[in-house]
C-alpha cells in the first residue's frame, strides 16, 4: 500500500553504509601503499573482499586494479606485477600466483 516511503521506525544505521565507508577506508590505504606498513597494505586487500563478499557489494571498480584477486596481494607495479598492453587489452599478470588476467575490451578476433 503505502511503499513509497522508507521510513522505518528504529533508526537502524544501514550496515551497508558502514561497509561502504570501510570499503573507502581500505581502498585509500591500497592507493596509497608507500604510506602505511605493508602488512597493513596486505590485509587491507583481504579485508576489503571480505567486507565486498559478506555485504554483498562490488568492489568499487577503482579499487579492482589495486591488488591480486586470486591472491589478494595488493598490485606493486614493476615489483609484483606485470602490465602490458596486447591487442587492446590490459593484460595483468600477478608474479605472485601467476595468474594472468585481461581487462578492456580487446579486439573481436576471438574466434580462431
Ligand atoms: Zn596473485
Amino acid at each position: 500500500m503505502s511503499s513509497r516511503n522508507k521510513r522505518r521506525s528504529g533508526g537502524k544505521i544501514d550496515r551497508r553504509e558502514i561497509a561502504r565507508s570501510s570499503q573507502m577506508r581500505l581502498i585509500n590505504i591500497l592507493e596509497n601503499p608507500s604510506q602505511f606498513d605493508e602488512k597493513i597494505v596486505r590485509s587491507s586487500a583481504q579485508h576489503l573482499v571480505k567486507i565486498s563478499q559478506r555485504h554483498r557489494l562490488p568492489i568499487p571498480s577503482k579499487a579492482r586494479h589495486l591488488f591480486c584477486r586470486r591472491c589478494l596481494v595488493p598490485y606493486r607495479y614493476g615489483e609484483n606485477v606485470r602490465v602490458r598492453i596486447l591487442a587492446g587489452q590490459r593484460v595483468v599478470t600477478c608474479l605472485e600466483c601467476s595468474s594472468i588476467r585481461r581487462y578492456g575490451g580487446g579486439p573481436k578476433h576471438h574466434r580462431r
